[in-house]
């Protein structure tokens, strides 16, 4: 963002497609695109919407093509039958769960817990040892639960991979969260290999590439539904405003908990009731953020330690039962 702001100064900033291109361009001869350019762009894109939004005094879900729709559905995560309970009774209907570690056992439980209203969803996380024939049974085994999706099963580079899972698996697929710009998702949509196309509002270059996205996946009759891997809650409610005009919008991942800090650092807060967030109706983003909160957390980094007995590639000669059959000991513990 350091490099890209002098291009930005004495800009008009009601010219938010050139001013995009301008820097995608800039950016581009330098090999910074991918997700980390991606997010410096969205960063700056999201700031540009703000900023037309207040000087016009209107919500920025208005320049994006009018609102659809107050509230936008919400769905956390859960882990445990427990915490599925917990997050139902405070008002989700929705909820994911995933990893390779017992997804199943992890999916039966919640299943039990919650009943069949709820709708439950499951992550892989595109771990890239997992064979593309495990991703298939897996996805084959998880059938029965009648999951709102099934995220990720193979690494996302391998498009021929998600080829073979989404013809085999009888579940909606999605993906699309590591993948940034309009033509990081085009094969996806254009071959149909998913059903839910998830790019991340802070990684996918920007508002306008995420309506643009959106309206290819639509006239594939894929539906949207936003990663918050990195939505701090500045791009949440970004993703609110865009999401509020989609019509081929399904749900938003939410951040339950997190931090308690979360939103100390905007103004004013959040309304989230029975599992949604409403569209705010004030100019821009609706938000103002709180610089002295922010600088009471200054960021420690943005990589965390993976969870190795899950996540590396001695899992790939780990007993396949574990994670396969609910009832098997977990053989996480054995590789800890
Ligand atoms: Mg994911």
């Amino acid at each position: 963002m350091r490099d890209l702001a002098p291009l930005l100064i004495g800009e008009d900033p009601f010219e938010i497609e050139r001013l995009w291109q301008k820097l995608f361009l800039a950016m581009m001869g330098h090999g910074m695109t991918g997700v980390v350019g991606g997010g410096a762009l969205a960063a700056i894109d999201m700031a540009l919407w703000d900023i037309k939004g207040k000087a016009l005094n209107r919500p920025v879900c208005d320049l994006l093509g009018g609102k659809i729709r107050d509230r936008v559905r919400l769905y956390p995560h859960a882990h445990s039958a427990e915490r599925a309970r917990e997050l139902v009774d405070r008002g989700y209907s929705a909820l994911k769960t995933g990893g390779v570690s017992d997804p199943l056992a992890k999916v039966e439980a919640i299943r039990r817990e919650v009943g069949p209203n709820v709708d439950i969803m499951v992550d892989i996380h595109g771990p890239p040892w997992l064979t593309t024939k495990d991703a298939i049974r897996m996805g084959q085994a998880l059938e029965e639960y009648d999951l709102l999706f099934y995220e990720d099963p193979v690494a996302p580079e391998d498009v021929d991979a998600l080829a073979r899972v989404s013809a085999a698996v009888n579940l909606p697929i999605a993906a699309g969260e590591r993948h940034a710009h309009i033509w990081g998702v085009r094969e996806l949509i254009e071959r149909e290999l998913i059903d839910v196309v998830q790019p991340d509002t802070g990684r996918a270059g920007g508002l306008m590439q995420m309506k643009k996205i959106a309206a290819m996946a639509e006239a594939h009759y894929i539906t949207f539904a936003p990663h918050d891997g990195s939505l701090g809650p500045v791009a949440e409610m970004a993703a609110v405003h865009l999401c509020a005009t989609l019509p081929n919008f399904l749900i938003l991942e939410h951040l339950e908990d997190d931090v308690p800090q979360r939103y100390e650092v905007m103004q004013p807060q959040p309304t989230i009731e029975n599992g949604f967030l409403r569209v705010p109706d004030a100019p821009g983003l609706g938000i103002d953020i709180v610089e002295e909160a922010i600088a009471h957390y200054p960021s420690d980094g943005n990589v965390s330690p993976p969870n190795l007995a899950e996540y590396t590639y001695f899992r790939a000669r780990d007993r396949r039962a574990a994670w396969l059959h609910p009832q098997a000991p977990s053989a996480s513990d054995e590789f800890n």
